[in-house]
């Protein structure tokens, strides 16, 4: 039985989607300001392993990921840049394709960007508006709090005011309350604004992810993940609009990743404690034993980030290619005490229900390396047989399938490729073609050939 604890109850809960061996499933993705720090990539890579874990049970996923390309950061960003905003934010939206392609994270169904949903973040709030949710002050649009009884849910009062880091609008608009949140921002001067109903103006931060969750998955999805920062008031405000608009919870399972730490202390961009996956590339690291590494402390706990960690991921990584390769190669004969098969196939079933509860991923792990130590002490003994290989191939796979990481030497797997070739495009959309250059030279130096064709790009192994 799978089971996951969902912030709305703070309880474990089974797992049982709206539609049988459907999982429709909303990401909040990054803002596309600037380039993505690994404590970033710890929240969208347990999604990754959300995503890969669903897959591997069965379940066939639908996956939403936002791209947040209008808010207060992005703005002051392109107006310091003197660029357009979508000039910066199809830079950065570029280079996080192509950071997520790197750590092996499949790619989204959807890429929905704010700034191409207006339409539908405006019905919203007029859906809203016409269940008296809403008022207009000078030119804004707010959600009274009071209108909605049950606001709260998902991190009651007396914890909200008491969060870290909690991303609050700071700006000065007119409120009726201090907890009441903008849905539209009146337009000022040197700030990008749309036309509606209200006036010109722009979204606030909370409506995209209502109004683009509900398009593309419908207006009660199954899970609904993000950083633990995003609890509130962001995913707080997202359920009281959904709610505001159409009178229903607007998900069943909230999941939300604890954060990366340095020293103690959240990695953040406003803190300059951070870490960008290239700054780790740079000093020769491997990215997959950044994913291993982000990946091997369950993501409701938080975890400090170091170069030591680092290190014994790269450890640990290599210990599973070395095995990986001692596996293919020891000859297994007919004759074996059924034991070993049988202790591997114990390590395997544990393995599975590790990750099965709250993806556990340390208990998954240490289950793996429990499998190894008795397959080496087999093999040392001279007691390795076609059972215990089998078992212990089995297993190998499920590792490789659920986090994500290739153990054979060199070889890509298919998302790997489509995930580069994905980042590609997005370089060539941003006209950056030094760098949808540079992917194609990586991708043929690890011998995948593209061909850019007028049904688009198809690819193939040397
Ligand atoms: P942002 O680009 O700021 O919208 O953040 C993208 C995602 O990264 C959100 O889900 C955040 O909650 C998450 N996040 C931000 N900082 C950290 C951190 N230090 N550790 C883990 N996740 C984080
Ligand atoms: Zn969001």
């Amino acid at each position: 039985m799978i089971r996951f604890t969902n912030s709305l109850t703070r309880q474990m809960e089974p797992f049982d989607p709206l539609e049988p061996g459907r999982v429709r499933l909303y990401t909040c993705g990054p803002t596309v300001y600037d380039v993505a720090h690994i404590g970033n990539f710890r929240t969208f890579l347990f999604e990754d392993l959300l995503k890969r874990f669903l897959i591997w049970k069965g379940y066939s996923v639908l996956h939403v990921k936002n791209l947040t390309d209008i808010d207060d950061k992005t703005i002051a960003r392109a107006n310091q840049a003197g660029t357009p905003l979508r000039t910066l934010t199809d830079k950065f939206a570029a280079l996080f394709f192509e950071d997520m392609a790197t750590l092996g994270c499949l790619p989204a169904d959807v890429y929905p960007r704010a700034t191409e949903h207006i339409p539908e973040m405006i019905a919203l709030i007029q859906a809203m508006e016409k269940n008296g949710h809403v008022y207009v002050s000078q030119g804004s649009v707010y959600f009274r709090i009071a209108s909605l009884p049950g606001y709260g849910a998902l991190c009651p009062m007396d914890l909200a005011g008491n969060l870290d880091g909690a991303r609050v609008d700071g700006d000065q608009y007119d409120k009726e309350s201090a907890r009441d949140f903008v849905l539209w921002k009146a337009a000022r001067p040197g700030e990008p604004s749309w036309e509606s109903p209200w006036g010109p103006g722009r979204p606030g931060w909370h409506l995209e992810c209502s109004a683009m969750s509900a398009k593309y998955l419908g207006e009660v999805f199954d899970i609904h993940t993000g950083g633990i920062d995003l609890v509130f008031p962001h995913h707080e405000n997202e359920i009281a609009q959904s709610r505001g608009a159409t009178g229903k919870a607007p998900v069943k399972l909230w999941l939300h990743a604890e954060h990366l730490l340095v020293n103690g202390e959240k990695m953040s961009k406003s803190l300059g404690n951070f870490y960008t996956l290239r700054d780790l590339l740079d000093r020769g690291a491997d990215p997959m034993a950044i994913r291993y590494l982000l990946l091997s402390v369950p993501y409701r706990k938080q975890m400090n980030f170091t170069f030591e960690g680092l290190e014994a991921a790269k450890a640990a990584l290599a210990r599973l290619r070395d095995f990986r390769a001692r596996w293919l190669e020891a000859a297994a004969g007919p004759e074996e005490p059924p034991a070993v098969a049988q202790t591997i196939r114990g390590h395997r079933s544990a393995f599975s229900a590790a990750l099965e509860e709250d993806l556990n991923t340390a208990i998954a792990l240490s289950a793996l390396f429990e499998a190894i130590r008795a397959s080496n002490a087999a093999m040392d003994r001279g007691s390795w047989g076609l059972g215990a290989r089998q078992e212990a191939g089995l297993l190998l796979e499920d590792f490789e399938r659920v986090f994500g990481i290739g153990l054979e030497r060199g070889e890509m797997l298919n998302a790997e490729v489509e995930a580069l070739i994905q980042a590609r495009q997005e370089a060539r959309k941003a006209r950056n073609f030094a760098e949808a250059d540079r992917i194609r030279g990586e991708l043929k130096a690890r011998g995948i050939l593209l061909e850019d064709t007028p049904q688009g790009v198809r690819w193939k192994r040397a």
